[in-house]
């Protein structure tokens, strides 16, 4: 019987460990040589892997691999922000970027291909929901890019921020963020590897039980009326029960405080009553407010609010005792901006949250 090599990337400590005993009858400490191969060193082929006896290796070759995603392209923005797109089937693409700045490298990577949150201003939105990416296509993103960024820039922090909604992928999510947190993975400390969600509450609750990182929560709008319309979640799982599970994970887990981002749209959730009412949400509890200035695409309604208004906006909540700080814009020119990555979702199933939710009552509301 001849069955597919298991793919070691993505495989966390305790599955390699298990994986080397039942399959090659090897010790634990072997799966800790190959961690540091695969995630330090950024090897692929075990022929390289010289410190591992060989014929260890010629039996790891017969019932393994390491499976890395192939680059469809590559683009370099003035900014020095890098991004990739990343083949997944024969016809679906993905996007990673890399944003260097003076005291850190921040990889941003995908949860999905393409997303199902249907949330009005973004890009990826509008590629409908293809799947989930293996734990291996995850982490495969940071393999690459560690590997391609070859000692000149360091990755010392990841955001899933990329496309889809990395709660909604849970099981897949997980195992790859304790790789980026094992010291034989990429070593990243809980405060240096953050996932954004826009806000599904039940999942929420769970990863304040199983893993400790930053917690990001799309915000964008200061009352329920308005967050429906931009947020479909948001008739599922309204404000109030999304900063209760906020809340919870941070005594859960020890956190210092949520970042909420709210992306500027001119004449929609800019206004100076808007900022009133988000400092009433947020005022005295521990909560950072990230103004995101909006990322057009082809085809939006939407426009970035000018410039003075973001500012203006910002001091207004600072004024309220709420810390609110402006993202700066990286890589516009080549489309690697928030909310910007399209990636190649051809063959989708158009599975459109906001549409199904409008059916029904928000009691009633089914889970995608
Ligand atoms: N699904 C997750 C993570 C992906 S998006 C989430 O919703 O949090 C990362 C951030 O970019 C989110 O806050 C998202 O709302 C924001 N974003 C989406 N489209 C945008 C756009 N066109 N301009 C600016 N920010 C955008």
């Amino acid at each position: 019987m001849s069955t597919d090599p298991t793919n070691l990337l993505g495989l966390p400590r305790a599955e390699l460990e298990a994986f080397v005993a039942e399959r090659l009858g090897a010790k634990p400490f072997r799966a800790r040589q190959l961690m540091k191969w695969i995630y330090r060193r950024g090897a692929s082929d075990f022929e390289a892997m010289s410190d591992l006896a060989r014929d260890f290796r010629a039996q790891l070759a017969q019932v393994a691999q390491v499976r890395v995603p192939e680059v469809i392209s590559r683009q370099s923005s003035i900014d020095g922000t890098r991004k990739w797109l990343l083949r997944m089937d024969r016809t679906q693409g993905i996007e990673t970027v890399y944003i260097p700045e003076p005291d850190r490298g921040t990889l941003c990577i995908s949860s999905q291909v393409g997303c199902a949150m249907d949330c009005t201003f973004c890009s990826t939105a509008q590629q409908g929901f293809n799947r989930n990416l293996s734990v291996a296509e995850i982490v495969g993103q940071v393999w690459l890019a560690h590997r391609e960024l070859a000692g000149a820039h360091r990755i010392t922090n990841i955001v899933l921020m990329g496309m889809g909604e990395p709660l909604a992928n849970y099981r897949n999510v997980l195992p790859a963020m304790r790789i980026f947190l094992d010291d034989l993975g990429y070593d990243l400390s809980r405060r240096r590897v953050t996932l954004s969600t826009s806000g599904l509450v039940p999942q929420m609750y769970k990863l304040a039980e199983e893993c400790n990182v930053a917690l990001a929560v799309s915000l964008h709008a200061p009352n329920d009326e308005l967050r429906d319309q931009l947020v479909p979640i948001n008739r599922k799982h309204p404000i109030a029960e999304l900063l209760g599970a906020c809340w919870h994970y941070l005594d859960k887990q020890n956190g210092r405080s949520v970042t909420f981002e709210y992306v500027m749209l001119d004449g929609v959730n800019d206004r100076p009553e808007h900022a009133r009412q988000l400092a009433r949400l947020l005022r005295g509890r521990p909560a950072k407010l990230n103004l995101i200035p909006f990322n057009p695409f082809p085809g939006t309604r939407y426009r970035r609010s000018p410039d003075p208004v973001i500012l203006r906006f910002r001091d207004l909540l600072n004024e309220q005792g709420v810390i609110a700080t402006i993202r700066r814009t990286r890589g516009e020119d080549i489309d690697a901006a928030c909310g910007q990555l399209a990636g190649q979702v051809l063959d989708r199933t158009v599975a459109r949250l906001g549409a199904k939710l409008t059916a029904a009552p928000r009691a009633a509301a089914e889970a995608p």
